[in-house]
């Protein structure tokens, strides 16, 4: 027989290792499930300077992160490494099918978050890895002095543009229109950044090359003109990045939690999901703000709300 928690938060970026920690401190039997590293799309966040507090010179995404899984230890959070495949949602006991057990508890959080947006263009997935990416901290360093396209115009895309400044030779931001959503402040400094240009109304069509990305094709949105790129002679391949928003991580819930058609978790203020003891935070759920000081108070929110409801749980289905 499987052990009950009183809860399981599935997923461990901000939301999720919020949740543990006031789960934890509120000594609730607590399981953290997390199928990769823990962090959710801060992992590959190179600069956080926006979180309360967040003062210290250097920090980024994953050192932000491994202080909150540390937290999370501290109250007594258990761990296990899983991918949920299947989840029965519907009874007053919630049951997670992974591919190495399965796992019960009296309330279940959603914090499974977002992924990046492919970029939609001809041969993204054959030249991903091969000089496509979505993450400029992991893969910066492999376009020393190259050239680098970013795709899009919010904050991800200018922000992570003016990190790969400092690898690349020169970095062109690619933009559908010829306006950036990116923050004031945000677009303060790029325009300042020399490294950094600007190709305005115009999407990407098309990559190619012989194993490696040397040629793109991008159109005017404006004008429907076409016209292609090739690397620099002397470089043979150029990176390009794509940041234009995400997709919500909730392909096991499709047709057991009410979503919006975007696919992201409907809840109400306190994280309730239209299931008795589901919640979801984060980046997984309908939102108008998506930040890491967003995700961890919804952590916060929704392991009150499961506190109160434990103690009222009685096995029997809530009407
Ligand atoms: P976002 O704000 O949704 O911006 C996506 C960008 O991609 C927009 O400029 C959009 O163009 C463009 N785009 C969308 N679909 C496209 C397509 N099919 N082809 C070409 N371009 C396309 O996404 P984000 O920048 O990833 O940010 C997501 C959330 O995280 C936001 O809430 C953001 O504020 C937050 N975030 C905050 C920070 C920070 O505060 N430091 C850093 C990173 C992210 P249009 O402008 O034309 O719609």
């Amino acid at each position: 027989m499987s052990k009950l928690y009183d809860v399981i938060i599935l997923g461990a970026g901000p939301g999720g290792l919020a949740a543990g920690i006031y789960a934890g401190r509120a000594r609730l039997n607590t399981l953290i499930i997390e199928r990769a590293q823990d962090g959710g799309q801060i992992a590959i966040t190179n600069e956080i300077e926006n979180y309360p507090g967040q003062m210290l010179e250097g920090e980024s995404g994953p050192s932000l992160i491994e202080r909150m899984t540390k937290q999370c230890e501290k109250f007594g959070c258990e761990r296990v490494s899983d991918n949920i495949k299947e989840v029965k949602l519907d009874g007053p006991e919630k049951i997670l099918i992974g591919a190495n057990g399965e796992y019960h508890a009296k309330a279940v959080i959603i914090a499974t978050g977002a992924h990046s947006r492919p970029i939609g263009c001809k041969n993204e997935g054959k030249f991903r890895g091969k000089g496509v990416s979505y993450c400029a901290t992991c893969d910066a360093n492999f376009f020393e002095d190259l050239e680098v396209y970013v795709v899009g115009g919010g904050d991800a895309a200018v922000e992570e543009a003016m990190y790969l400044t400092k690898f690349a030779r020169k970095v062109t931001i690619i933009h559908r229109r010829d306006q950036l959503r990116a923050a004031e402040s945000i677009q303060e400094k790029a325009f300042k950044n020399e490294k950094l240009s600007f190709m305005w109304n115009t999407v990407v069509k098309e990559l190619d090359g012989d194993g490696i990305l040397d040629t793109m094709v991008v159109e005017n949105t404006k004008t429907g003109e076409q016209t292609t790129i090739h690397a620099d002679e002397d470089d043979g391949l150029f990176g390009v990045f794509g940041f234009i928003g995400t997709v919500p991580n909730t392909e096991i819930f499709q047709g057991v939690i009410d979503m919006d058609p975007r696919g992201y978790i409907i809840t109400d203020e306190e994280m309730h999901t239209n299931l008795p003891g589901v919640y979801a935070v984060g980046d997984v759920r309908v939102k108008t703000l998506r930040q890491v000081v967003t995700a961890a108070a919804d952590g916060a929110i929704a392991a009150t709300q499961v506190e109160r409801a434990v103690s009222d749980y009685t096995g029997e289905a809530a009407h």
